[in-house]
């Protein structure tokens, strides 16, 4: 037999990149709820957004598989002040009675 200098074989080293240019991961961000609590920064009663970050599987950069939360927090609508959701949950029980006439 001889040595041959035929064949390059270039298609498995192709695989990998391209697989993983269509497959992807990505965090993405959203509000879940939204309520009024004490903002620890201001001392008064503001409105918040519950924002929770999870990580997604994407196609082509589309996000189709949910994977798990990453990050949450709660942000001050007046200040932009972001703290943990567990200030809001210890403060609702107080804040959402009844006596929000005023
Ligand atoms: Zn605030």
């Amino acid at each position: 037999m001889d040595v041959g200098m035929s064949e390059p074989r270039t298609t498995t080293e192709l695989r990998t990149p391209v697989l993983s240019s269509i497959w992807g991961q990505s965090n993405v961000t959203k509000a879940v709820s939204s309520g009024i609590f004490v903002c620890p920064t201001e001392g008064m009663e503001r409105a918040y957004w519950h924002y929770r970050t999870r990580s997604w599987r994407t196609v082509l950069s589309l996000p189709v598989i949910p994977g798990d939360i990453v990050e949450e927090y709660v942000e001050c609508f007046c200040c932009g002040e972001t703290v943990h959701p567990q200030v809001v949950k210890s403060q609702h029980p107080s804040l959402r009675v009844e006596s929000t006439t005023d």
